[in-house]
């Protein structure tokens, strides 16, 4: 496969990728690389322009999941401790000083296996509409979902819900034994049905191989159209968790699995979100230019629990002035993302997994 700049010059959205493809692609030398995924970014992106997320936990910890990275799954004794539900007026006031800080998107992370049609559900979505009444975009993470709830979240205005398939479907069924990676991707189809825009990605670090962090990028591209953003987390190394003791991602394996993600997923966002605080500057600003144009940041040192630190509003805002880069308004696309244009076409999802194997 002729790998030369021209064929970045020429970036399109693929849903074909072939794990021998990725390989040729990954393995590309580094700066090469770094070079051909900055230059599909100008195509699709302004390379000046970075959109800023928040976390909101609305609901913390004791989840019946194992996964085996995370801080709130109820198996491991991580020192969080479970809090109930928010109140709308509390998120809304957090929210608020989000957008003051050039925040556009914010994304209410829930500690649950699943939506249940309950009075917690109503809840949520009356802080769905409280958000978006500021102007901003809003996203859910809530874990699973039928197509009649991804259909309330749509009418209550979501811009986004984010289901990561945080790595290959065989290394995902050593992570996490509560859940398959056909619920995970089940979960996607039904939001593909909606309007709301689909934001999913994964890990690295959890032990896994470059071919798994390369088959799940295979699973991304093969829905169409692409999600929309692509959370690329690096392990946040949880104390009491089984993955507490992992080594580091070498930094340069970071900026590779950007810069292939940038390159595999042109038009979608790229976010460098967990693990961002690792690394220094000049690291960030290599995944930068490689294409990450998103990243989460806070108003406290924690990204979503104490367990998972975060930069801060004011940390990220005199990065990003030193690299001349400025903050996306909420809505920059309208209600709708570019990725979507696509949308005139029927829309596909993986159920089957094993789709995408080989
Ligand atoms: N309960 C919802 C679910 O599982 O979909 C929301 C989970 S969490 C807030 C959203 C994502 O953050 C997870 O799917 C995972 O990819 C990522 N994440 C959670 N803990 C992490 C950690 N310790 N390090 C890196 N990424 C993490
Ligand atoms: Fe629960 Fe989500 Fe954490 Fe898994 S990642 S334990 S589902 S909160």
């Amino acid at each position: 496969m002729d790998l030369g700049p021209d064929t970045f010059m020429t970036a399109e959205i693929r849903n074909n990728w072939t794990l021998e493809s990725l390989r040729e692609l990954h393995d590309t030398p580094l700066l090469e690389l770094v070079f051909r995924a900055a230059a599909v970014h100008r195509r699709f992106h302004d390379p000046a322009e970075m959109q800023v997320s928040k976390l909101i936990s609305i609901k913390t910890g004791a989840c019946p999941e194992d996964c085996s990275y995370c801080a709130q799954s109820s198996r491991y004794s991580t020192g969080i401790s479970p809090e109930r539900l928010m109140e709308k007026e509390k998120v809304v006031e957090i929210a608020q000083r989000a957008r003051d800080a050039g925040v556009s998107r914010v994304c209410l992370g829930a500690a649950w296996r699943e939506v249940k049609d309950n009075a917690q559900f109503d809840r949520v979505l009356e802080m769905v509409r409280g958000v978006t009444d500021l102007g901003m975009e809003v996203c859910c993470t809530l874990g699973m979902l039928n197509e009649q709830q991804a259909k309330r979240l749509e009418e209550a205005g979501l811009y986004a819900y984010n289901h990561n398939v945080d790595s290959s479907a065989e290394f995902y069924e050593t992570i996490i034994t509560t859940r398959t990676y056909a619920d995970r991707l089940k979960t996607l189809g039904e939001v593909r049905k909606t309007n709301v825009t689909l934001c999913s990605g994964g890990i690295i670090g959890l032990g896994e191989t470059v071919d798994d962090r390369l088959k799940m990028l295979q699973t991304l591209a093969r829905i169409e159209p692409h999600p929309e953003s692509v959370p690329i987390n690096i392990l946040s190394k949880v104390a009491g968790t089984p993955m507490a003791e992992n080594p580091d991602v070498p930094v340069w394996d970071v900026v590779r699995m950007i810069a292939t993600a940038r390159i595999v997923l042109p038009r979608s966002d790229v976010r460098l979100t967990a693990g961002r605080i690792t690394l220094d500057d000049t690291a960030q600003a290599l995944c930068f230019l490689a294409g990450a144009n998103s990243i989460f940041s806070s108003e406290t040192e924690f990204m979503l629990t104490k367990a998972v630190p975060s930069p801060s509003y004011d940390r990220d805002r005199e990065l990003l002035s030193a690299l001349g880069l400025r903050l996306r308004e909420p809505f920059k696309h309208g209600r709708t993302h570019p990725a979507q244009e696509a949308r005139g076409t029927a829309t596909t999802c993986l159920a089957d997994p094993c789709a995408v194997a080989g």
